[in-house]
């Protein structure tokens, strides 16, 4: 048992949010605002915002503000050295704010950016509550190696259930990883109605509220991917014993199959306050006024993924498996391929196609063992395919 799983429950959980203006950022202190007593923050970060950063801190009076792209142009600098809280400003800032002493840095910055930043909080010694897959996609084993002492708890709902599933048993014991997918806006629609689908279309998507990079991962089935591979590192698990499988209704996130042929479960109403209020509580419970799971009347289902539609999927599981550099590129790649789809600049199928494209073209990157190396091979998998853009229109 280490200290915090001991820790009395009378004793705030000390957190610093990266990323607290956006969805994540902002559902963590809405949780925070109904449990006032179970948390004190430490610090705050967002990347652009500095208006709705200065707000929260003015009602959250942590010890530390960060402003990631924050210069005179958006005012960052001026309102938030008035603030009564130290600030940090400029490229570098949230890692900066990472390393301060904490419980727990709940990590909810969007992308490959987010990976600086659970380097630096694990290298202090603070707990990585985890809602950021890129750190772990891109990371791997490089940063799986830096959470050896001190676990991350993801915060990725799947992979929260998962979590929750597997805690306590023997990776002996364990045969297999579900992971659901809610098959977001388009799981029913034919390939050739894809063609001309549009951000507003991938934007609507059936069953979960989250931000707009994770909503269109979710529309072209690349947010499993991520996750595949996000598993795969987090618990151990072979690829091959990796299944993912498509459940329309989103109470069922996750579950874990073992050796005698049980699976276990979870299930909950889909609400991101229930895996970032355990990520930061952890091992704790708080009631998130997300209420019981439904069960009078109510029907599960489960299907396979559409992977000859959907290829994002079999990409990620392809990026996987080679290992390296190839989950850098894919997260890179389907990066720039995300920006291009909600810019106009190409069509919802080409998504999988820029992707596939900028891996084919992937030169040997050795291995992804440090900072530099993969911000390496992320910058030049940005380059090439923002230049394959023209390519796959
Ligand atoms: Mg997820």
């Amino acid at each position: 048992m280490n200290e915090l799983s001991t820790t009395s429950q009378t004793t705030p959980r000390r957190v610093t949010i990266l990323g607290s203006t956006g969805s994540i950022g902002t559902q963590a202190l809405d949780v925070i605002r109904s449990h006032p007593d179970r948390f004190e923050l430490v610090g705050l970060s967002a990347s652009n915002n500095a208006e709705m950063l200065e707000k929260q801190a003015k009602e959250f009076s942590p010890e530390f503000v960060a402003l990631e792209n924050g210069d005179a142009k958006n005012g960052g600098s001026d309102s938030l050295r008035n603030l009564d809280a130290e600030a940090f400003v400029g490229s570098g800032s949230a890692s900066e704010l990472a390393k301060a002493p904490t419980d727990v840095v709940l990590n909810g910055v969007v992308g490959f950016a987010g990976l600086a930043a659970t380097v630096s909080a694990l290298e202090a010694g603070n707990r990585v509550a985890l809602a950021n897959k890129e750190s772990i996609v891109a990371g791997g084993g490089w940063v799986m190696s830096l959470a050896k002492d001190n676990p991350i708890i993801p915060v990725d709902s799947e992979h929260s259930a998962i979590f929750q599933c597997i805690e306590g048993r023997d990776s002996s014991e364990i045969s297999g990883i579900l992971l659901t997918a809610s098959g977001g806006p388009f799981f029913g629609t034919e390939k050739g109605k894809l063609a001309d689908a549009g951000p507003e279309d991938a934007l609507a998507h059936p069953t979960w509220s989250m931000g707009v990079k994770n909503t269109l991962d979710s529309a072209t089935m690349m947010n499993k991917g991520l996750e595949v591979i996000e598993a795969h590192h987090l618990f151990g698990v072979p690829f091959d014993d990796i299944k993912v499988v498509v459940h329309r209704q989103s109470v069922v996130h996750g579950g874990v199959m073992f050796e005698d042929g049980a699976t276990i479960l979870h299930a909950s109403t889909p609400s991101m306050k229930l895996p970032i209020s355990y990520g930061m509580l952890y091992p704790e419970r708080v009631d998130v006024s997300v209420g019981a799971t439904p069960f009078d009347g109510v029907s599960w289902t489960f299907d396979e993924p559409r992977n000859d539609v959907f290829r994002c999927l079999p990409l990620a599981y392809e990026a996987g498996r080679l290992g390296g550099a190839y989950p850098v590129v894919l997260n890179a790649a389907n990066e720039v391929a995300v920006e291009a789809f909600l810019e106009g600049g190409i069509k919802f199928l080409a998504v999988a196609d820029l992707i596939e494209k900028t891996l084919e073209a992937a030169p040997d990157f050795g291995a992804m063992e440090d900072m530099e190396a993969t911000t390496a091979a992320d910058s030049w998998a940005r380059k090439e395919a923002k230049r394959k853009v023209k390519e796959v229109q």
